[in-house]
């Protein structure tokens, strides 16, 4: 996909608009899954078009169809191997014990070396793409670092991320930063039903508003509230102890479920002020129910739980005591006064 998402298109046409003299790096970061990479791709397919519309890539240029086709000789993607095997360009080994490296290696850095000296076509820009910029490694962050030190001529950087912080703070401030907004619901809402979708507003309150995520957990058939959030609203207050819970937590990703029940903690704070649900509009009777009765004191600690967790959530040292511990714990911390 080569063009820019609706709700892109405006502050595109502006960070477009000052292309004559463009930073030679950018950063382009926002919230998970609400397009960042989209965006950096159709920003460099606009670099390379020949014949731009309204300052946006005309889609049938010889530029353009180069793009579309992975071929421009004046584009390269640089990401994790497990990115390229998410966007179905990488086959998964065979044999598949390794699984594919969530790292962008310093061989893939160096290997721009050779192609910022060959001259590009017609005389126009170079644009290096590199997502999930999180995935660089330290080293291959410094060679890059040094790379945009002196950068070489006609050549655009553009990386996009969804959490700037654990960036080398030295390569930040080489880049321009271009933060992306999550886009307005209504927005967001009709995109998500012009591709099918069902449900598209409850889904996109559950995703946060990040309309690719919401797109995302659509097509993988995955229900609108999750089997564990339903679980725990049936349990919260009525004495369950935990062990069902835990393993259908088990069976999930921890980053999935702890994210998750941070913005049900969210909805439960809300409640508890006699405010609407914003994740779950869905289920608001039965989270007012549940706030209406819990100890406000508890919730806070179990919330700065969960973000204590949400630090250490990639690396669980133990998925089956986190999940265990989890179960027991959350479902305490919301018993009725
Ligand atoms: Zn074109």
């Amino acid at each position: 996909m080569t063009h820019f998402l609706p709700w892109q298109q405006a502050p595109a046409r502006r960070w477009l608009a000052a292309r004559e003299r463009f930073a030679h790096a950018w950063l382009i970061h926002g919230l998970a899954g609400c397009g960042q990479m989209e965006f950096a791709l159709a920003g460099a397919a606009s670099l390379l078009c020949e014949a731009p519309r309204d300052g946006l890539a005309c889609g049938e240029c010889q530029a353009c169809r180069w793009v579309q086709a992975g071929n421009h000789p004046d584009l390269r993607r640089i990401r994790s191997d497990a990115q390229a095997v998410r966007e179905g360009a990488m086959d998964v080994a065979e044999d598949a014990k390794k699984q594919p490296s969530r790292e962008i290696r310093i061989e893939q850095i160096r290997s721009l070396l050779p192609w910022f000296n060959t001259a590009t076509h017609r005389g126009g820009w170079r644009v290096a793409l590199l997502y999930p910029a999180e995935s660089l490694n330290t080293i291959a962050a410094n060679a890059l670092l040094k790379i945009l030190e002196e950068p070489p001529e006609h050549t655009v950087f553009l990386l996009a991320a969804q959490a700037p912080d654990r960036l080398l703070p030295t390569l930040v401030s080489r880049c321009r930063r271009l933060p992306l907004a999550v886009p307005p619901a209504a927005e967001a809402q009709a995109w998500l039903e012009s591709q099918g979708v069902k449900d598209a507003a409850a889904r996109l309150a559950v995703a946060g508003g990040a309309p690719l995520l919401a797109l995302e957990q659509a097509r993988e058939g995955r229900p609108v509230t999750p089997d564990w959030l339903e679980l725990f609203l049936d349990q919260a207050g009525n004495g369950g102890d935990g062990a069902a819970l835990a393993d259908m937590l088990q069976a999930g990703e921890p980053a999935d479920w702890v994210d998750g029940f941070q913005r049900l903690w969210l909805d439960l704070s809300l409640a508890a002020h006699g405010l609407p649900p914003r994740y779950h509009p869905g289920q608001a009777g039965r989270i007012m129910a549940i706030a209406r009765k819990l100890d406000p004191a508890a919730l806070a600690r179990a919330a700065d739980w969960l973000r204590s967790q949400r630090r250490l959530v990639n690396h669980p040292l133990n998925p089956k005591l986190l999940a265990d511990h989890a179960a027991r714990y959350l479902l305490q911390s919301v018993q009725p006064r």
